[in-house]
């Protein structure tokens, strides 16, 4: 819960530990050497030094107990760390980056004014046009049932912790990675500054840390208290939130919800394995062939009948998170 004027000072140093890593993020990337922030592995390095910092962080000032780290949840998000960093970003890049950057090239579309901002605009446009991208890519995954195939894995999370926003689908990990930061003429280093106060966002929003920031950051960016929210096993309250990391899109777009779960998961928060999630949007197409040649065994080709069994099959697992 949001602390009052009495809080402990533990607490009122873990609450603006999320806007300090996000200042520290910005001098590093504005100031630091330039053999180390023109280099492309220091963004692959400092991504991960902002995920082993914060899963320290829920060692020191853990929010929930329930949601303490374990082995198993430990190699899994391990799994998905390397997975998102590999061959998902690269499909990313391929399927994204590139042909943009090919179509702005060959379009001679420029956008040197953005070149032209302050380089604190431009990281600021890049977390901005990434969000804008993602909250809407995240709405229509709650709303149109293909795409909420892939995404309610994610929504399979039964807790809440530093590397869990690259838990989930690897379909859905390419789409959401999907931007058109690409069209834009930037500074190098203000779109790797951009991606780590992301990464620093993000990585706090799913985290199992006891820190609630200070309004001048929870008015704009996305905190546990709203993320958890998003994850709650309340149908309603996960059709809120969608902003990943920028939650002024909620508050601009209608559908912000104030409040914190510390129960999450859906389906009677049933756990799935790294197999179940990455089958899981070919599910309802798997029953559906199951049923047809259970039937075919049994010799009964009543085609109604085995329509209906492979519907009902097909849609449990989609049922609790599409609106009907
Ligand atoms: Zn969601
Ligand atoms: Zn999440």
């Amino acid at each position: 819960m949001a602390n009052s004027s009495a809080t402990p000072m533990k607490d009122r140093i873990f609450n603006y530990l999320p806007p300090a890593m996000i200042v520290a993020v910005l001098c590093f990337w504005g100031m630091g050497p330039g053999y180390m922030v023109e280099h492309p592995g220091t963004l692959i390095a400092t991504s991960a030094l902002i995920t082993i910092t914060v899963l320290l962080l829920e060692l020191v000032h853990e929010r929930h107990a329930d949601w303490r780290m374990n082995r198993q949840e430990f190699a899994t998000d391990l799994f998905y760390v390397v997975l998102s960093a590999t061959v998902v970003a690269w499909v990313s890049q391929k399927i994204g980056e590139e042909p943009l950057a090919a179509a702005k090239a060959s379009l001679g579309i420029t956008t040197q004014w953005a070149m032209n901002m302050p380089w604190v605009a431009q990281v600021a446009l890049v977390v901005f046009v990434i969000e804008f991208g993602q909250y809407w890519m995240h709405r229509l995954m709650h709303n149109v049932g293909p795409f909420w195939l892939t995404h309610a894995p994610h929504h399979h999370l039964t807790q809440l912790n530093a590397a869990k926003g690259a838990v989930g689908n690897p379909i859905e990990l390419v789409l959401i990675s999907l931007s058109v930061i690409a069209l834009f003429d930037l500074e190098l280093t203000a779109i790797f500054a951009g991606i780590n106060v992301l990464g620093v966002i993000s990585t706090f929003a799913h985290a199992n840390v006891r820190s609630d920031p200070p309004v001048f950051y929870s008015f704009v960016f996305t905190t546990i208290r709203h993320h958890s929210l998003h994850h709650s096993t309340d149908y309603l309250s996960t059709r809120c939130n969608y902003g990943n990391s920028v939650i002024l899109f909620d508050r601009i777009f209608g559908t912000y919800r104030e409040g914190e779960a510390a129960m999450v998961g859906q389906d009677d928060r049933r756990r799935l394995s790294i197999w179940e999630q990455t089958i899981f949007p070919f599910q309802p197409m798997l029953e559906r062939y199951r049923a047809r040649s259970n039937r075919k065994v049994a010799g009964n080709d009543d085609v109604a009948n085995e329509d209906s069994n492979a519907e009902a099959a097909a849609g449990r697992p989609v049922g609790s998170g599409v609106a009907a």
